[in-house]
């Protein structure tokens, strides 16, 4: 049986990093919050969203993420309400792009929100990503042109990592990439010896 395995981290730890690694590897790796934003783009979720955050998060009958960002991010309970919509199609999305990989000793699910979502229940081992906060603020400032403050609200949103790890069965701290696709490759070793027991 294929193994899932979860590859989690807070905002800009380098989790799709990390993830890019393993697939380098030969791992098939599905990122949950990649194939979200396009599941977030079909009828059913549009009108979903519109039901439940009202018109103020489109512009141009386009959805307008940044809008709806600003809502979710402010308030946990619409960020409840946000994943409720959008948890179970991924869900079943997963599911159906697992059908694909059978013959493989195992995959990386990738989210963020991977125990938030209490999604972890699902995975057979977890892989944490760690990298200092103050890094992780830099890198996502710099790669989505963003405001410290509104990094520091999505980290707010988060797990801590002390959370994150406590549960976690791998960690890969993520400063020195060098030293972390080693990491990689030594827990991908693992992964295949133990793929029948874990
Ligand atoms: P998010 O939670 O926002 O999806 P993430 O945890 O998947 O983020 P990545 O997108 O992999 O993080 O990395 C965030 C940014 O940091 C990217 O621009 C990436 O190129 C950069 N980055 C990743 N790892 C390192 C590293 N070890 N050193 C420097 N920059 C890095």
């Amino acid at each position: 049986m294929t193994k899932i395995v979860g590859l989690t981290g807070g905002i800009g730890s380098g989790k799709t990093t990390i993830a890019k690694h393993f697939e380098l590897l030969g791992v098939p790796i599905y990122i949950a919050d990649e194939h979200a934003r396009q599941l977030m783009q079909s009828k059913a979720i549009l009108e979903a969203l519109k039901q439940t955050f009202g018109t103020s998060i489109f512009e141009a009958e386009q959805l307008h993420r940044p809008s709806l960002a600003a809502i979710v991010f402010q308030n946990p309970a619409k960020l409840q309400q946000l994943n409720a919509i959008v948890h179970p199609a991924v869900q079943h999305h997963f599911q159906h792009w697992l059908l694909s990989y059978t013959t493989y000793p195992y995959v990386i699910y990738e989210a963020a929100i991977l125990f938030e979502s209490g999604n972890y229940q699902n995975c057979h081992s977890i892989i944490c990503v760690t990298a200092p906060l103050e890094s992780r603020i830099e890198r996502v400032i710099e790669r989505d042109h963003t405001t410290r403050a509104l990094v520091e609200k999505r980290i707010a949103a988060q797990w801590t990592d002390a959370q994150r790890i406590s549960k976690s069965d791998f960690v890969i701290e993520n400063l020195d990439l060098e030293l972390a696709k080693e990491n990689v490759e030594k827990i991908h070793k693992i992964l295949m010896i133990k793929q029948n027991d874990l």
